[in-house]
């Protein structure tokens, strides 16, 4: 089975810690390395630039370049493992057998409120952007910011000129307000990379049913995700069978066409056993195709995914 896996933290380790986080290395940290994607068979990696809470705002951007820079060096680089999709057309790339990389942005804190800053990550090949961490920036309020704000006016601004250059919004961290506030006004393609269900896990990263609607309303993306916290509500207890609960709430509420998977990797310190790196998709694989038929567990795997980026990544680099 070939799989697409819609976020990891690999940059933001690398940044961190280049010395002990190769990607090639067998010896590595990480959990997602070059030789466990190709023993998984993981066809489309993303891959997210994410700056910690720490770093001054004035260097948020120096961090977020570095990053991009550990992604073009150590990842997608000329004769690099992965190759770095950036339109519709390198998709065709996945079809002939070669493993793929995107590059997202996870919060914009470090585009300082410019939207120049925006343009130059797109030129770069950022083609996926969560507006938010956890907490507020200069375009709208995280989850985890008690007065649940919604979009700024820098916020829409950036929402705009995503939609001019077709760019994908992921909702996953964004507030609640937010999260209806794009769902009803912003045109760009929308998704929640990392996220799972808040009816059987009450964590407030999850969406609540009524969110998950609304994505499966807007044709968007929900990559279900293995982070204990999100699966159970005592994390200490997350097992693989409650994670797949989670699948068959999406499925419930009539999501199958939207179903698809955000590891997480490299961003938890936690696992669920079994599912503890990106060596271990089998493992999901086995577990699922138990209990639902090969054309779905094939949806959900990879044919969710690689269909909505080939109907919203832009037709060529450009
Ligand atoms: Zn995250």
């Amino acid at each position: 089975m070939n799989w697409v896996d819609g976020h990891c933290d690999v940059l933001f380790k690398m940044w961190k810690d280049p010395i002990n986080h190769s990607f090639t290395s067998e010896q590595s940290a990480l959990d997602v390395t070059w030789p466990r994607i190709k023993q998984s068979r993981v066809s489309l990696q993303v891959f997210a630039i994410y700056i910690p809470q720490r770093v001054p705002r004035s260097g948020t951007w120096e961090v977020a370049l570095r990053q991009v820079d550990y992604f073009y060096e150590r990842i997608v680089r000329k004769n690099g493992p992965l190759f770095h999709v950036q339109s519709q057309h390198d998709l065709l790339q996945i079809g002939r057998g070669i493993p793929a990389a995107l590059l997202a942005l996870e919060g914009v804190d470090a585009l300082q409120g410019e939207l120049a800053y925006l343009r130059i990550l797109h030129h770069l090949g950022l083609r996926q952007v969560g507006l938010t961490w956890n907490y507020a920036n200069e375009a709208a309020d995280g989850v985890l910011e008690g007065r649940n704000g919604g979009l700024s006016n820098f916020g829409w601004q950036l929402v705009k000129e995503m939609e001019r250059l077709s760019m994908i919004l992921d909702v996953s961290h964004l507030s609640v307000r937010g999260f209806w506030e794009v769902i009803q006004q912003a045109r760009t393609p929308v998704m929640a990379s990392h996220s799972n269900c808040r009816a059987l896990c009450s964590h407030v990263r999850n969406l609540t049913d009524e969110q998950i609607q609304a994505l499966i309303q807007r044709q968007g993306l929900m990559g279900v995700t293995f982070v204990p916290q999100f699966v159970h509500n005592d994390p200490q207890k997350a097992t693989v069978d409650d994670l797949l609960g989670h699948v068959e709430r999406v499925c419930s509420l009539g999501g199958e066409g939207i179903l698809t998977f955000g590891s997480d990797f490299d961003g938890i310190d936690h696992k669920i056993p079994g599912l503890e790196h990106a060596g271990h998709w089998d493992h999901w694989w086995n577990a699922l195709i138990k209990r639902y038929p090969e054309s779905l567990v094939y949806q959900w795997a990879f044919g969710n995914a690689i269909q909505f980026y080939e109907r919203f990544l832009p037709a060529v680099k450009g």
